[in-house]
């Protein structure tokens, strides 16, 4: 088992050096920032609901502490590998560096297909999970929050097994809980609304507007349900969204509060009545201004990065685009906003529940809201200049921005024990 089996690792760590090499970082330092500080593998028994016991696998990477405490979601998904939670650790040690937030890059993932366990299944599972990793997790130390397939639910749990075994509450150890027990206002939706935020500031460079724009929405779930949501809201006119069921397709867009509705009750967005069906495939090369694919890596390919047909793409999710597939956009003239930008809002309100939280002194959600766009937008006007200065794509310019901060602080805080 190494970090490298895996694709969108190796992916990673080019676009890391290829980003290093624009900004001259240091050598040395640039040998540190590719490889995690350490991984936790843990294997995970669950009683089931018919009393048999199944063992799975869990993994927590731990990539970089230098600007702060470890932190980074955790993952249900039937796919999960250590190689692929490596690689989302790393994306979110530059993620939060990016966005000059006080933390470093950590991620966790089980590899469950959560779809398949019932509540109690998947509470066992994440109780036993979390008392596995003991207190390589903790306030000051790693901080989870959701990712794909887990939720505020997920972290309540979380947080009542870590409280439970240190003996008081201690509601810092995870982000996005609900409210009730110390989650923050906008929280649920952070992400989704930092990808529009940053769609508005990436068509205001095209000389355009969100309202009346058309956006296509890859991946149905926390990320693309809020981001189409809140797209709608502002007057964007959403022509297709997908999920794992199929994509749906609606040329004059898609009534996104009936469509949710529709969700809310049958859980896919097949079937719905109002919109014809459309393949996974013809949902990526649709014309539209705004491609934002929320779901899974590598979903651009150099496969079909060429029939893509979309002026901006706002990567919701973590890797959708390889390395290849943007080197090809790149070339087309489709602008991409990359992930650790585009989706930093979910990390920057974590930042807010965090500190809300130590402060026990929570603030209101428009509040919440104005802070996570100023953060937001200034770390895109920051990738911008760059991107302009360096004249790279904004992936590398994102990448290069986030190094530079990371070089800083390592060679500040420089190698102990030498
Ligand atoms: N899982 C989210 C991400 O990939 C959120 C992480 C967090 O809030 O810590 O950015």
């Amino acid at each position: 088992m190494d970090y490298n089996e895996g694709e969108f690792f190796r992916n990673s760590i080019k676009l890391l050096e290829d980003a290093a090499n624009v900004v001259n970082c240091d050598p040395n330092v640039l040998e540190r920032m590719k490889r995690p500080k350490r991984a936790i593998i843990v294997s995970i028994p669950v009683r089931m609901d018919d009393y048999r016991v199944k063992v799975f696998t869990g993994y927590r990477v731990q990539h970089s502490s230098t600007l702060g405490p470890y932190k980074g979601g955790i993952r249900y998904h039937q796919d999960v590998t250590l190689s692929e939670v490596a690689a989302l650790a790393t994306l979110m040690t530059f993620k939060c560096s990016l966005l000059n937030l006080p933390l470093g890059g950590g991620k966790g993932g089980v590899r469950v297909d959560p779809t398949q366990l019932s509540r109690t299944e998947k509470q066992n599972l994440t109780r036993r999970y979390t008392s596995e990793l003991g207190t390589a997790i903790g306030p000051n130390v790693d901080i989870p929050a959701p990712d794909m397939g887990t939720d505020a639910q997920t972290m309540a749990w979380i947080m009542d097994t870590y409280s439970q075994e240190v003996g008081y509450a201690q509601p810092g150890v995870v982000t996005g809980k609900p409210v009730e027990i110390g989650g923050s206002l906008g929280r649920t939706g952070a992400t989704g609304l930092g990808v529009v935020f940053t769609a508005e500031k990436a068509l205001e460079h095209r000389k355009m507007k969100l309202e009346g724009t058309t956006m296509v929405v890859q991946g149905f779930g926390n990320v693309g349900t809020h981001a189409a949501l809140y797209a709608h809201q502002r007057g964007a006119k959403i022509l297709a969204v997908s999920d794992v069921s199929g994509g749906i397709h609606d040329p004059k867009g898609l009534d996104i509060p009936d469509l949710l509705r529709y969700v809310a009750e049958h859980k896919v967005v097949k079937g719905y009545p109002k919109a014809e069906p459309i393949s996974n495939e013809e949902l990526l090369a649709l014309k539209c201004d705004v491609l934002a694919p929320c779901a899974l890596e590598n979903v651009i390919t150099h496969e079909n990065a060429g029939k893509i047909n979309a002026k901006i793409i706002v990567e919701g999710a973590n890797g959708p685009c390889t390395n290849e597939a943007s080197k090809i956009l790149h070339e087309r003239d489709v602008l991409t906003i990359p992930d650790i930008l585009a989706n930093g809002g979910g990390v920057i309100v974590s930042y807010f529940e965090w500190v809300q939280g130590l402060q026990h002194y929570f603030w209101t959600e428009d509040e919440v809201n104005a802070k996570m766009k100023l953060i937001i937008t200034s770390a895109f006007d920051k990738v911008w200049e760059l991107k302009q200065e360096k004249k790279v794509d904004m992936r590398t310019a994102a990448m290069g921005s986030a190094v530079r901060r990371l070089e800083r602080a390592m060679l500040l805080r420089g190698l102990y024990p030498r």
